[in-house]
């Protein structure tokens, strides 16, 4: 970007160096991807400059008609993808979608029951600093932490018990598959929706390599910038609930956003194409592959991966036994060029800022062009850099060496400029 960088050199200095850190770096954390050229394009068109209020065909703004083309692509294209009957593509995020879906379906003070953030729960699922956990009375499930899976038998226990007006399935780090079926039998069993927040696995789910919660929810939720690839943002799925329809609509507009961001709307239509074609299903079988490739390395070098194992795109490694915490292994990854998240552990001895624990995803890798092989190699890396810490060795020196090792695999896969 010369004519940017000679308009406002210290701005483009900045995302040079982002670009260069991007390219320099394994980004291993689950959240994050990188676009394609094509949905950089439509993000960066002229559609920025349009107001759009309203929906395709019902706008409160003249000039409409091509950007309404480009929301029904994206809208069609998201249904498709999903089997669903109606979708909404403007939340500006995933939080923005999931404030829609409390606006709609609740009112303040019901009760919601989310999985915990220190569980694996996202903040939006009733976190005590989020709005979720303010405005409505939230009750929080985990896992049973001697298997490190969800415990359905104990999650029916406690809906019977708290009677929840809502219950969310989802996950921000969670290995393994939910079983949407046994959520709906809650659910019907108490008299709650069920919403599911698909945010982290969607890009499985568009794939088939992951159970669809469509068919079983009331209102799914998800981002379109994790294992779906797409722009920075949200969506709402349902199936066909004309009063659940309409009340989500207003929700997202008027209800809690005003323009929606057309140019982000376009990206989004763009990336729900490219998940529809052949090479995505063989994409996600790999970060798949590859997430447990990982998982296989951490345990085999005595690394304790919650739950024994991976099922999608990610895992969450405890440090406990190591007495590692995962502010220092974030920290001494970084400095090797391996950028992950700390992250907290159920029963986690360290506060949620220190936490003892790191989340390991393969999306960001796997679109660079990793294998299995590769895999292997970051995660033999990764516990060279963690042992040398238990051990309290010469890090630094670790540190350089698995740098070293990092830039060659980081130059033989350029990430897509
Ligand atoms: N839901 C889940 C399960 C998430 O993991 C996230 C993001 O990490 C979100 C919602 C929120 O998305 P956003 O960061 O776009 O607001």
């Amino acid at each position: 970007n010369s004519a940017l960088n000679a308009f406002d050199p210290e701005l483009g200095a900045a995302m040079d160096a982002e670009a260069q850190r991007q390219q320099d770096h394994l980004e291993l954390i689950a959240s994050e991807n990188y676009t394609s050229a094509l949905v950089l394009e439509a993000q960066g068109s002229v559609l920025t400059n349009k107001y759009a209020e309203g929906y395709p065909g019902k706008r409160y703004y003249g000039g409409c008609e091509f950007v309404d083309v480009a929301e029904q692509l994206a809208i069609d294209r998201a249904k498709q993808l999903f089997g669903a009957d109606w979708a909404n593509v403007q939340p500006h995020s995933g939080s923005s979608a999931n404030s829609a879906v409390y606006m709609a379906l609740m009112q303040p003070g019901e009760t919601i029951l989310g999985m915990s953030l220190a569980h694996g729960g996202h903040l939006t699922h009733g976190a005590k600093v989020s709005f979720s956990g303010k405005i409505y009375h939230a009750e929080q499930y985990g896992i049973d932490t001697a298997t490190g899976l969800i415990d359905y038998d104990a999650l029916e226990a406690q809906a019977i018990a708290v009677k929840p007006k809502m219950i969310v399935a989802g996950y921000s780090a969670y290995s393994r598959h939910l079983d949407f079926a046994r959520f709906r039998a809650i659910a019907d069993k108490v008299g709650a929706l069920l919403w599911v927040d698909m945010a982290h696995f969607a890009g499985l789910v568009a794939a088939g390599l992951y159970p669809n919660p469509v068919p079983f929810a009331d209102v799914v939720t998800t981002t379109t910038h994790k294992t779906l690839r797409g722009p920075r943002g949200g969506m709402i799925l349902c199936r066909a609930n004309p009063d659940i329809e309409k009340k989500l609509n207003s929700m997202v507009f008027p209800g809690t956003q005003g323009g929606p961001l057309m140019h982000v709307i376009a990206a989004k239509a763009v990336a729900f194409l490219e998940a529809l074609q052949p090479a995505f299903k063989t994409y996600q079988a790999q970060v798949i592959a590859n997430a447990r490739a990982m998982a296989a390395i951490f345990m085999a070098r005595g690394y304790d991966v919650i739950s024994g194992g991976t099922d999608n795109h990610l895992m969450l490694v405890s440090l406990v036994a190591k007495g590692l915490t995962g502010k220092d292994a974030d920290a001494a990854l970084g400095r090797a060029h391996i950028t992950v998240n700390k992250n907290s552990v159920p029963n986690d001895p360290q506060s949620p800022f220190v936490t003892s624990g790191i989340r390991v995803g393969t999306p960001a890798i796997t679109t660079r062009g990793f294998g299995v092989a590769e895999c292997e190699t970051v995660a033999t890396a990764m516990c060279d850099v963690m042992d040398c810490m238990a051990a309290k060795g010469d890090l630094s020196s670790v540190e350089q060496d698995v740098a070293g090792r990092i830039t060659a695999l980081c130059r033989r896969f350029p990430a897509p400029a």
